[in-house]
């Protein structure tokens, strides 16, 4: 590497750090003006960390929606908010939260939702009542919790050639009975599922209507 290439990237790199160290100074400030309801001044620092050249964390998405909401930017402050649930999931600390802005900002942009107040809760899923299973017909035997022998193919016997001519021998693996226990539903005819409603959790998200 020459030299003079070497400089400038110590050079960049030396930018880069001012940078990160003015990026997280402003991010403080604006999630102070953002607990003092001063969005406007947010917004404007917010638009600052996003011209720098930084690594931001994924809560910023967060809190930018927030604040979009709050300047009613709804369009903008969805697609935050968005990006925040696909980074973060529901381990993500602001979900919740998250979940209730996508309704506040539905119910300020779509005439026809309800206009009663809604809050969000986490509740135990109505579908699985908690255990987060979820039970259907079984697929392997088709609900009969029993399947074809796959020793004889359902013949319930099996046929051996010795030096006398061909045997028949009853199935040893069905007993004579053409058909076996399912081995997916054990026989049950059901089949365990994770709850699709709380994808196995047992915990859901339900909108409420206000206390
Ligand atoms: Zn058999
Ligand atoms: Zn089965
Ligand atoms: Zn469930």
């Amino acid at each position: 590497m020459c030299l003079l290439c070497c400089l400038f990237q110590v050079a960049n790199a030396q930018t880069n750090k001012s940078d990160t160290t003015q990026a997280r100074l402003y991010y403080e400030q604006a999630q102070k003006l953002m607990i003092a309801g001063k969005y406007i001044q947010a917004e404007v620092l917010f638009v600052k960390i996003f011209k720098m050249d930084v690594l931001l964390p994924d809560e910023i998405c967060y809190y930018y929606g927030k604040t979009l909401f709050e300047v009613k930017k709804y369009a903008q402050s969805k697609s935050f908010i968005e990006k925040y649930i696909r980074l973060k999931g529901e381990e993500g600390e602001y979900y919740l939260q998250s979940l209730q802005l996508e309704l506040d900002i539905e119910k300020a942009t779509n005439p026809q939702a309800p206009k009663h107040c809604e809050k969000v809760q986490r509740d135990t899923c109505h579908q699985c009542r908690g255990s987060g299973l979820a039970f259907q017909s079984c697929t392997r035997c088709e609900g009969h919790g029993k399947i074809i022998c796959d020793l004889c193919k359902g013949n319930k016997v099996n046929i051996e050639s010795t030096s006398f001519g061909e045997r028949y021998f009853t199935c040893s693996r069905c007993q004579g009975m053409g058909v076996v226990e399912c081995p997916v539903c054990e026989g049950t005819r059901q089949e365990k599922r994770k709850c699709a409603n709380c994808r196995g959790k047992g915990m859901a998200y339900y909108r409420r209507a206000c206390k």
